[in-house]
């Protein structure tokens, strides 16, 4: 389906917004193996002083049920829940598209 951008009213396929819009807050969903074979999923890349990490994060952790903390700025969660926090993110009001969980 071909979509018009609200912003730029050029076709979705054209426009530059979303790509624009993505690195102006570029979240980054990454999982990273720890020690002891350790899975942890890394929410990265959220401007601090837009959002408030830290209800976030107890967002996050209480909707996925698991445990974690947040290091530099950096959201980290016990687990693997790569396809899961896209969705939580976006339900929590963040943009699908600026979430890379690739
Ligand atoms: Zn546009």
């Amino acid at each position: 389906m071909s979509e018009v951008c609200p912003k730029c009213g050029l076709k979705k396929e054209l426009c530059v917004c979303e790509t624009i819009a993505k690195e102006e807050q570029r979240i980054k969903v990454r999982t990273v193996k720890r020690r002891f074979g350790k899975i942890m999923t890394l929410i990265e890349g959220i401007d601090t002083k837009d959002i408030d990490l830290k209800d976030l994060a107890k967002n996050l952790k209480s909707n996925l049920a698991c445990g974690g903390t947040i290091k530099d700025g950096i959201i980290e969660l016990q687990g693997d829940h790569k396809d899961k926090v896209k969705n939580e993110l976006s339900k929590m009001g963040f943009a699908k598209e600026t979430i890379d969980a690739s």
